[in-house]
């Protein structure tokens, strides 16, 4: 009786999908992601070929963590350094001083710190000195580079409630005392050209936005274009400064533009954090561009999800073709590999950041 009313039921649900024309069926674009039927050779990495440098990870509890169980993760993964931008938490020197000091204390040679910047109180008279004096001590603390976020340009703002410009002179000091001290900046300006258009069916970044809707900036007053002009100002206004222009200045998907960026100042470099899915849906241009600009380019991935790095180095090192890329809002097209010699992928997995940062032991890499 049980089985007969089960068959009924199945029949009955075939029945009526086979009476709805195929044409007319409707389906959200969230649902369509067929396995593909595509067989072809695969080469799943789950540690990158040479050891690398990760130039863009944060770390918000660094003054106390078990820096033990992040090391064995990184070992996993061939991570030699990891830097992490977020030296200074939510701001506080002290934090700054004990996240060193941990490091220091257990893998000196594993992580590299990055210090930042606090723009509020820009408007007194003495910030760009005072700035400037506090970027020196913490460098001497320890600190080897600078991260600039991305409120800068976005969000923070002078006591009278206007923008703070990336280009504003106030800071000019503090971008001059980086080059003197000979420490890289890392800049992330903006963010993708996308979040500032229409959220229509045109926007290949729809479903990010449907899913994080605080990052739509397309009634923001301040155009991604200004913005971004403001971040290439200070690349020209300070070429004794290196500047390190995060995801790929947001230019992922026009290498073109970006090689002519690269050219314009020889102070800027990047880093493909986030971004692989731009490198990975145009192998043959982005092999180019990497062959070409070999000597500017740096890894880094941003978030710290250990799974994700195996779709890196898949791009970076394999020739795979039509591969799946682990976040369906960031791309739902396919990766292919770019096969990158092996000269080219030491350069991006350590040699170019090893230049930039002072006090990286090379041995850790082979040499
Ligand atoms: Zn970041």
């Amino acid at each position: 009786m049980k089985i007969g009313f089960v068959f009924l039921l199945s029949f009955g649900l075939s029945f009526s999908y086979a009476q709805e024309k195929p044409l007319e069926m409707k389906m959200d674009f969230e649902d369509y992601d067929p396995p593909s039927s595509l067989v072809v050779e695969e080469h799943k990495l789950a540690r990158s070929k040479f050891p690398f440098i990760d130039i863009h990870n944060h770390q918000f509890s660094m003054p106390i963590q078990d820096l033990s169980k992040l090391v064995a993760e990184m070992d996993k993964l061939n991570m030699a350094v990891m830097v992490n931008l977020s030296g200074r938490g939510m701001g506080s020197s002290e934090h700054l001083a004990k996240a060193v000091e941990n490091v220091n204390k257990t893998f000196p040679a594993r992580f590299v710190v990055f210090t930042n910047v606090e723009f509020r109180g820009i408007d007194d008279p003495d910030w760009s000195q005072r700035a400037a004096k506090q970027l020196e001590e913490d460098v001497k603390k320890g600190a080897k580079g600078l991260k600039i976020y991305k409120s800068l340009g976005m969000i923070n703002k002078d006591k009278d409630g206007n923008r703070i410009h990336i280009d504003d002179p106030r800071i000019d000091p503090v971008w001059a005392k980086c080059g003197e001290l000979g420490i890289p900046v890392l800049i992330h300006s903006a963010d993708p050209r996308q979040f500032w258009q229409p959220i229509d069916n045109k926007n290949e970044r729809w479903l990010e936005l449907k899913l994080h809707p605080t990052r739509r900036h397309d009634t923001d007053p301040v155009s991604w274009e200004t913005i971004i002009q403001e971040q290439h100002n200070i690349f020209r206004k300070h070429p004794k400064t290196k500047f390190i222009n995060a995801h790929l200045g947001w230019y992922g998907s026009d290498l073109k533009k970006l090689g002519q960026l690269l050219d314009e100042f020889p102070n800027m470099y990047t880093e493909i954090g986030a971004v692989i899915a731009e490198l990975g849906r145009q192998p043959r241009a982005a092999k180019a561009f990497l062959t070409k600009y070999q000597d500017r380019v740096l890894f880094g991935k941003d978030s710290w999800v250990p799974d994700e790095y195996e779709t890196y180095f898949r791009v970076l090192e394999t020739e795979d073709e039509y591969f799946p890329y682990h976040k369906r809002y960031h791309a739902f097209w396919r990766m292919y590999g770019l096969g990158l010699p092996d000269e080219v992928l030491k350069k991006i997995y350590n040699k170019n950041a090893m230049k930039l940062i002072p006090g990286i032991d090379e041995k850790m890499f082979g040499k």
